[in-house]
């Protein structure tokens, strides 16, 4: 049995082929899956029965469901835990920031960038997701969204796993996201954020049509600290990030967001604010201050003031500078929390 979620569009029209059908046959089964979110070939009703039960016979469809649904007091996100057919477990947020709704998408079970600060590290890596998998935890939560008469506006990849290690669904996934027989979102909505596996961003940019946003999680700007902090660093130290960056195809109008989280007496000084501003000199960016989640690993907030000082050296030095809130701080925000908790529990 094949699961049919794990293949692009034009795997699917290959397929119908070698089942004697038309490729557009295929076409057809991809728009039930992605712009209609149907799973079921029984719902799928301008095939033939007889086609139906081929289908039925051959493929199968990847199970993916809602086991746990925690709803922020404070800001009104909600963090999804996903159960899929080998029964892992992956992580799924729907961000409430004002009207703004965006859905953080987990690329892989696990992690194996063994950053220090994150929860999901502590996992290692368990399996890298399908194509499928990835896409509908989108169409999960749109689902949620639409019992409220909402959707979601954004999607970024910031959930658990490095979306690079996973490249080759990832960039299948992004091209069903923004396909218009697919979810049909604009590429301005969807950002990848990665912890800087520059080689995997070159080939991003090069194998996508659409350039997607780039999020860049930085977070130290002296490389032994980043490497201490941040493995990835021992084969991508920071200068050579930095210098890939620079000759990215970003499209103009396009910015980078680097992204700083601000850990208590590790990386919050206005010193490294200053590095900072040296470093990202002539590069078209947004920073984006992001105020640790206090966690049970040993790490902790920034004060308040060391936050406010160091958007003030970034500001001074002319860049656009701004502190994100932790949304969904009460529902175990910072990523793998809640999937850690589930597995002590258990
Ligand atoms: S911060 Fe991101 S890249 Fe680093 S270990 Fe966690 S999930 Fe992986």
């Amino acid at each position: 049995m094949r699961f049919l979620d794990d293949l692009s569009k034009l795997d699917m029209e290959y397929e119908m082929t070698e089942l004697g059908e038309k490729p557009f046959r295929g076409r057809q089964l991809y728009k039930w899956m992605y712009s209609k979110g149907v799973f079921d070939f029984q719902e799928m009703t301008d095939l033939s029965k007889q086609l139906r039960q081929k289908l039925k016979q051959r493929y199968s469809f990847r199970k993916i469901e809602v086991i746990e649904k925690k709803k922020s007091q404070n800001d009104g996100s909600t963090k999804l835990l996903l159960e899929l057919d080998d029964r892992n477990r992956i992580e799924a947020v729907i961000l409430k920031d004002g009207e703004r709704l965006t859905g953080c998408v987990s690329t892989q079970v696990g992690c194996r960038m063994g950053c220090s600060f994150c929860s999901t590290a502590k996992i290692g890596l368990i399996r890298n997701l399908k194509i499928g998998e990835i896409v509908r935890q989108i169409i999960i939560m749109n689902r949620i969204l639409n019992d409220q008469d909402e959707k979601l506006s954004n999607i970024v990849f910031m959930g658990m796993g490095e979306p690079l290690d996973n490249l080759d669904n990832l960039n299948e996934a992004i091209r069903i996201i923004l396909d218009e027989s697919g979810l049909n979102f604009s590429h301005r909505k969807v950002t990848v954020s990665t912890c800087g596996m520059a080689d995997e961003l070159n080939k991003m940019y090069k194998e996508l049509d659409s350039p997607v946003n780039l999020a860049v999680s930085l977070n130290f700007t002296d490389n032994e600290m980043r490497q201490k902090f941040m493995p990835v660093s021992k084969k991508y130290p920071v200068e050579s990030l930095i210098a890939t960056l620079k000759k990215l195809p970003v499209q103009k109008r396009k910015r980078i967001t680097i992204e700083y989280v601000l850990i208590k007496d590790i990386n919050d000084s206005w010193k490294d604010a200053k590095y900072l501003a040296e470093m990202l000199r002539g590069l078209p960016v947004k920073i984006n201050l992001i105020v640790y989640n206090d966690s049970d690993i040993g790490f902790n907030s920034a004060a308040e003031k060391n936050v406010f000082a160091f958007q003030k050296v970034l500001q001074d030095k002319g860049f656009s500078a701004f502190i994100r809130k932790s949304l969904g701080s009460d529902i175990e925000g910072a990523c793998g929390q809640l999937y850690a908790r589930y597995n002590k529990k258990i």
